[in-house]
């Protein structure tokens, strides 16, 4: 396959960019201070293929967790922090590479200027050893770019990916990689395509979040990455499915499948109503899930929604607090996981919380009103 020649990138065993294979890689659903369970994931992962294995860590007492972990595995090992960024001194001991969210930058430290939180993630990336991704999510933009766009939530997540581009470059930091998600793949397509022109020999990271259960998720993660890895564009994947814990190995297939049939040529068209009917996304689900039964939740929602599927509806069901709220915003209709409650949105509106047992005939009357009103409307 042709591909941009980036630059190389090492994260522990596996070097990103460059002439290297695209490496393939997943992350960790289960609590992170579960030991047993999280080792286990990793094995899993490993298992199926995975060249780098991401946790998510939000607290002090997750770091303890991690630091278990790692000598318990050879595993190439991500962190994940997403406003955590304060706790990358204490992470970086233990992992290959850390990702941080330049969009929950701004959560803590407001007085301090972005540059410096960058410069000391940086400073700790070289004193490690260990290599960096500026990871973009477009529900969870930069809140001062978000306003400078305003529904240009593509070019928010772009304008955000290149400046930290440059922060990093110009702190003379360059081992980092970095990546542009959405649960759309079109908006994947264009961000990824807007980046890597504007910076061809930066890697790139590829995934589309929330893609939700098998089959759709593939589907949609199918249609990003043939667009993109076909022009060059990608050098690591991950393929973010809805999955019990012990099938999160299937992450890692899918995304292989997907890469052989782009080497072979394989491409498999994209159906003309995809998008135009009902879409479900969901989460990958991620130590930070609030309750486990928001696997269950989730495949009920799309087994309740079924009656619905000619109808160009979005739903998305999210597992916790930390992403939820905003990546469910652009949904028609959006839920997300507590601890004992599930917040039910429409829009942007939230509707209030409800318990697990309940949720679904709320979520119900909701669907029927939201088909009325697209009805009514022509949409
Ligand atoms: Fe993890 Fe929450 Fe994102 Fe789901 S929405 S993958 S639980 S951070």
């Amino acid at each position: 396959m042709a591909r941009n020649l980036t630059r190389s990138v090492r994260v522990g065993s596996v070097h990103i960019g460059g002439d290297h294979p695209i490496a393939v890689q997943s992350m960790a659903a289960t609590r992170t201070q579960n030991i047993e369970a999280t080792v286990h994931q990793v094995e899993i992962i490993q298992a199926a293929g995975g060249d780098i294995v991401r946790i998510a860590v939000d607290n002090p007492k997750d770091v303890e967790a991690l630091a278990e972990v790692r000598s318990r595995t050879n595993a190439n090992l991500s962190v994940d922090l997403q406003e955590n960024y304060r706790l990358a001194p204490l992470v970086a001991p233990h992992v290959d590479k850390i990702r941080y969210n330049p969009g929950h930058l701004y959560h803590h430290e407001k007085g301090k200027p972005v540059r410096d939180k960058v410069a000391a993630i940086a400073e700790v990336a070289v004193r490690h050893d260990i290599a960096l991704r500026v990871g973009v999510n477009c529900g969870s933009v930069d809140p001062a770019l978000q306003a400078k766009f305003g529904d240009d939530d593509v070019a928010a997540m772009v304008e955000s990916a290149l400046e930290h581009t440059q922060i990093l470059e110009d702190l003379g930091f360059t081992r980092f990689v970095v990546s542009l998600k959405d649960s759309d793949p079109m908006k994947v397509i264009e961000g990824n395509k807007r980046f890597s022109n504007a910076r061809p020999e930066v890697p790139i990271h590829l995934g589309v979040t929330e893609a939700g259960m098998l089959p759709d998720g593939a589907i949609k993660t199918r249609i990003a990455f043939e667009q993109l890895v076909s022009r060059g564009i990608g050098d690591t994947i991950r393929v973010s499915l809805t999955l019990p814990f012990e099938e999160k190995g299937t992450e890692i297939a899918v995304g292989r499948e997907i890469l052989g049939d782009i080497e072979a040529g394989r491409y498999r068209s994209v159906p003309e109503f995809f998008g135009q009917e009902l879409n479900i996304i969901s989460c990958p689900s991620c130590s930070r899930v609030e309750n486990e039964k928001f696997i269950e939740l989730a495949a009920q929602v799309k087994e309740m929604a079924q009656y619905a599927k000619d109808h160009r509806v979005t739903i998305a069901v999210m597992g916790c607090r930390v992403n939820g709220p905003g990546e469910t915003d652009d949904a028609d209709l959006g839920l997300w996981c507590g601890p004992a409650f599930v917040n039910l949105k429409r829009g942007e509106k939230a509707l209030g919380a409800y318990r697990y047992d309940e949720v679904l005939a709320r979520l119900r009357a909701e669907l029927d009103d939201v088909i009325r009103e697209k009805a009514a409307a022509g949409v």
